[in-house]
């Protein structure tokens, strides 16, 4: 399944000279605790890359915060469907009708593409190229979404494994939230810094 060419299109960490840098990426919003997340990200002056489902996102939500406080937006598709199990033309359809939704909403250029359970195929992969944009993966999963009651494990999940140039995966979940400003400094602590692509 993993070839060299596949390699070059999606990104699996940032590609840096520059050590210590790691990069936070929050998918499956624009959730209600979007506000919340960007006052932590605020407080300890963190930039993210945010993963949209487009049929979340209203004028209404804060995305106007997100783009003026210095993170990304970058597109999770419209309705989160598995793209494997979809044809060329719908797996376009989705991507497409989502990038362009952000666009509309936001004025600003979509180049990102986080795809929903993290599965694509090379049907993906040339939806993702024919709409300019980049496939961006991760190398560090937090599984956050599977430890509610258990959110101190999420830190561990995150600070066990981190190394230069990662790409860490989270959600706008609220366990998600309540540690976060603790995996933020135990990262700070270690050394690290916090970018976006
Ligand atoms: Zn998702």
């Amino acid at each position: 399944m993993y070839n060299f060419r596949e390699e070059k299109r999606v990104i699996h960490q940032l590609n840096s000279n520059e050590k210590k840098q790691i990069l936070l990426t929050f998918d499956d919003g624009p959730s209600k605790y979007l506000d919340r997340f960007l006052d932590v990200l605020a407080n300890e002056n963190v930039p993210a890359m945010f993963f949209w489902q487009s049929r979340l996102l209203h004028y209404k939500r804060p995305w106007q915060r997100v783009l003026t406080e210095g993170h990304k937006i970058g597109t999770h598709s419209h309705r989160h469907l598995n793209l494997v199990k979809l044809p060329f033309e719908q797996q376009m359809s989705e991507l497409k009708k989502s990038k362009e939704i952000i666009e509309r909403i936001t004025g600003q250029e979509v180049k990102f593409f986080r795809p929903p359970f993290g599965q694509y195929n090379e049907d993906t992969l040339e939806a993702v190229s024919q709409l300019g944009m980049k496939l961006v993966m991760w190398n560090i999963s937090s599984y956050d979404w599977n430890l509610k009651s258990e959110p101190e494990i999420i830190t561990n999940n995150i600070t066990e494994h981190i190394q230069d140039h990662s790409i860490i995966l989270l959600h706008e979940l609220e366990q998600t939230l309540t540690i976060l400003p603790s995996v933020i400094k135990h990262l700070k602590e270690k050394g690290y810094h916090f970018t976006t692509i």
